[in-house]
């Protein structure tokens, strides 16, 4: 039995265009409304299975210990690859049909099994760092045109490498969490001061994250042809961002307070084993990138299809307003942990590392408001009539992920977040 075999079947109940396959498995952090405890679960169907008590009946089996009667996966990552194999198989099996351990054990299936309409999600890990690439082409060429230049959209290191910067871990949070609409510095009239204002134009970014797995020693560069050994997963991420406020304080050390109030990500953590079946190549890297960057291994990118939908307060229903892919990305997530770690960065086990915006090449392919309406000359028309250059008040941006192939489908389910007004500051008081 394999992860990719097609006849591989649950005993579970789930429905064909289900996220939440066997083939899946993606882990998670949750508590239930009657008991507030954390511990580590799997998604399967519209039910998590509970990892805590299928470790406690003895049924892991993994070295070192136990690490699902626990607030976070930090732990299970850190116990390394031979784990992993070890749990995803030992889970596969027991949700299996042809399994009858929990199959034929009714008691264990109530103690073990929850909906997932029943149970309060919560970031998977803890978080030691958040970092955020920039790595769609389209989507730097885009901003750059809008922002810069249209005939030198992209700047000259960009195709040379994955840019970055380092964001704040301590603002990473989980999807249905609220956003509060920030404030601070902006400059609507360039010849006048500054303004202390709620943020006028706040934008989404479609990204995916990836969960470090296996981390570095300070001074040690993780090579190339090694990086994606340190991965274990990915989750989706809405990088909220203040447009207004980002764009009078970005020059000359990049993003601060317009990325870091909240960088809000999906529950589940995909593994790449799961993801393993959806390979694929990156777009043609031209120049070829310097020796330290140039990977072997060309499949090192994956056919996610992603979207994103807008819900206006009181909506009857939600617009789709992109619909992209993660494998228009330029740059590979090996390529981005190794340029990282080029210089001696220490990466540790439950970092994220956003994608960057993924934006493919027509506007309705486009990850962010910014880009969607092209810096508000184009508002988008929702169902029901309204219109958006940027995010209102009361709006929540829903961002899904899903691959596809062979009948088999592995989906991240979604990150949710609605935006509240913002704070009523009264300084004269
Ligand atoms: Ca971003």
């Amino acid at each position: 039995m394999s992860t990719t075999d097609t006849a591989l079947t649950s005993f579970i109940d789930i429905a064909s265009d289900s996220d939440f396959s066997i083939h899946n498995l993606p882990y998670g952090i949750f508590s239930d409304t009657t008991d507030g405890k954390r511990r580590a679960g799997v998604a399967i169907g519209e039910q998590v299975l509970d990892l805590s008590v299928i470790e406690a009946e003895g049924l892991l089996n993994l070295e070192g210990g136990s690490y699902f009667d626990q607030p976070t996966l930090n732990a299970f990552i850190d116990s390394g690859r031979n784990n992993w194999t070890q749990a995803r198989n030992t889970i596969q099996s027991l949700l299996s049909s042809d399994n009858d351990t929990l199959r034929d054990n009714a008691d264990l299936q109530k103690k073990a099994l929850f909906k997932q309409a029943d149970v309060t999600m919560h970031l998977p890990v803890q978080v030691p760092g958040f970092t955020d690439f920039y790595s769609s082409k389209e989507h730097a060429t885009n901003v750059g045109t809008m922002f810069r230049d249209p005939n030198n959209a992209l700047l000259p290191n960009w195709t040379e490498m994955p840019v970055g910067y380092n964001g704040r871990a301590s603002t990473v949070i989980v999807t249905g969490t609220d956003v509060v609409r920030p404030s601070g510095q902006l400059k609507p009239n360039a010849d006048e001061r500054p303004v202390f204002s709620a943020c006028k134009r706040l934008d989404f970014e479609l990204e995916t994250a990836f969960v470090v797995g296996k981390g570095n020693n300070i001074g040690q560069p993780i090579a190339v042809d090694d990086a994606f050994a340190h991965i274990f997963g990915m989750v989706l991420l809405n990088d909220w961002s203040a447009r207004d406020i980002q764009k009078w304080e970005y020059v000359p050390l990049g993003p601060f307070n317009a990325k870091t109030f909240a960088s809000e990500v999906s529950p589940w953590i995909v593994t790449m084993d799961a993801l393993a079946p959806f390979k694929t190549s990156c777009p043609t890297q031209e120049p070829k990138p310097l020796a330290y960057l140039n990977e072997k291994d060309t499949d090192n990118s994956f056919d996610i299809n992603l979207s994103v939908e807008l819900l206006p307060e009181n909506a009857e229903s939600a617009t789709v307003v992109c619909e992209t892919n993660f494998k228009y990305m330029y740059w590979s997530m090996a390529q981005q942990l190794t340029h990282h770690t080029i210089t001696g960065c220490k990466v540790e086990v439950g970092d994220m590392m956003g994608s960057g915006t993924i934006s493919g090449s027509t506007p309705d392919s486009y990850g962010s408001m910014l880009e969607i309406a092209w810096n508000a000359t184009k508002p988008v028309t929702l169902k029901g009539g309204e219109t958006r250059s940027f995010i209102e008040d009361g709006d929540t941006v829903i961002m899904k992920g899903y691959s596809e192939k062979n009948g088999i489908r592995v989906g991240f389910g979604e990150v949710r977040g609605k935006v509240l007004p913002a704070i009523n500051f009264d300084f004269d008081k």
